[in-house]
């Protein structure tokens, strides 16, 4: 950081190529762009992919705000897709039966949000997949699906980077990935920040023109619509020392989890804890477990409370249900299993430098509370 003070090119100073080229490495695709925020990264993802109003992107209720109102923000639609119960992730299977109403413009088939459109029906464009809580979607089945239909494929890999899947990282499995580095996220800054990786060379050139105003050949020629979503060189700063230590945090993340799971699975067997498909990895941004019912989440947080532990919901209330989607007119049952998770979920402390004693602690009020 004193490095960029001297310098001072706090606007894509040096820093920010560096970083581009680390990222890269680290998530083994061919570009990476840097930006402002991962609500931003998917913003610019979608404008690069060229969705907009009358377009329907699908994706997952059970995430954060985000991933749903950067496609409102391009005018497109959002259709949400049901989650797979035991991973949380969107379900292939209800993505092509999803698909499949919007084709036929039959809400018979699957839900489908309220779209008073011009003249047309909406139009299949794209897929948002999240990575939820750091765990890589199934993304076989979910890009045969995208490829079967000419839809796009975007990850939302805000929760997700240092995780894998059948040997790719997280970031890469999509036509494009979208990361954060929002402090809480496993690659964190100290501010806002983020990225779209791509192999693309077309999409590359559209994202770094879209991330400045939509700049063409030279700064004050504009080719596009575009945004002011560049990354701080001061946040780059950041990022690649953290990157020098990054892996090493991801391990210890997935050594803590390892450590929870055999404290808890024996003690707890009224928890459903979290488990990774296998050929995947997960990046552990959280670690969420499910109680039977709501009564017994509360009880657990209320007790942990007591002693100090904190815990958080994530999420409390699906995306489809939001005030700010009423317009939709989704009703509650639309999307049954995001709703039921929704009433069980709770998450407990997770981040590398968890002490052993204190995973010992959390563990040992867990399973006092969920006995009752
Ligand atoms: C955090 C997050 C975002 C948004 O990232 P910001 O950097 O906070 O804008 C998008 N999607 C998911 C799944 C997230 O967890």
């Amino acid at each position: 950081m004193e490095k960029v003070l001297k310098h001072g090119r706090y606007i894509m100073g040096p820093e920010i190529d560096t970083l581009e080229k680390r990222l890269c490495d680290l998530v083994g695709v061919k570009y990476t762009i840097s930006c402002s925020s991962g609500t931003d990264a998917l913003v610019m993802a979608l404008m690069a992919g060229g969705i907009g109003p009358g377009d329907a992107v699908f994706t997952t209720p059970f995430t954060f705000f985000a991933t749903a109102e950067a496609i409102s923000m391009v005018g497109a639609t959002p259709v949400f897709v049901d989650i797979d119960p035991e991973t949380f992730n969107i379900s292939p299977r209800n993505l092509a039966d999803a698909i499949r109403a919007v084709r036929e413009d039959n809400n018979a088939i699957y839900p489908l949000p309220d779209y008073r459109g011009k003249d047309a029906p909406l139009s299949p464009k794209a897929v948002i997949a999240v990575d939820l809580f750091g765990l890589p979607c199934d993304y076989d089945a979910l890009s045969t699906i995208a490829d079967d239909n000419g839809l796009l494929l975007i990850e939302d890999a805000a929760q997700s980077l240092g995780g894998a899947y059948k040997g790719k990282q997280a970031g890469a499995l999509g036509d494009m990935g979208c990361t954060s580095f929002f402090p809480a996220k496993p690659l964190g800054c100290y501010g806002d920040g983020g990225a779209v990786f791509t192999d693309s060379d077309t999409l590359a050139a559209k994202l770094r023109s879209i991330r400045v105003h939509g700049m063409g050949g030279h700064k004050y020629d504009n080719e596009r619509i575009g945004l002011n979503a560049r990354l701080d060189t001061l946040q780059a700063a950041v990022l690649l020392a953290k990157l020098d230590i990054f892996d090493e945090e991801n391990q210890l993340r997935r050594q803590r989890a390892r450590t929870y799971f055999d404290l808890l699975n024996p003690a707890c067997p009224s928890l459903f804890l979290p488990s990774i498909p296998k050929g995947c990895v997960s990046a552990w941004a959280q670690y969420s477990i499910l109680a039977q019912n709501t009564d017994m989440r509360t009880r657990i947080i209320d007790g942990l409370d007591k002693k100090g532990i904190p815990t958080m919901i994530y999420y409390q209330k699906p995306l489809h249900l939001q005030e700010a989607y009423g317009g939709l007119g989704y009703e509650k049952v639309s999307m049954p299993v995001a709703e039921k998770i929704s009433s069980k979920i709770f998450s407990i402390p997770m981040h590398p430098y968890l002490d052993e004693e204190t995973i010992k602690k959390v563990s040992r009020a867990i399973m006092d509370y969920a006995q009752g």
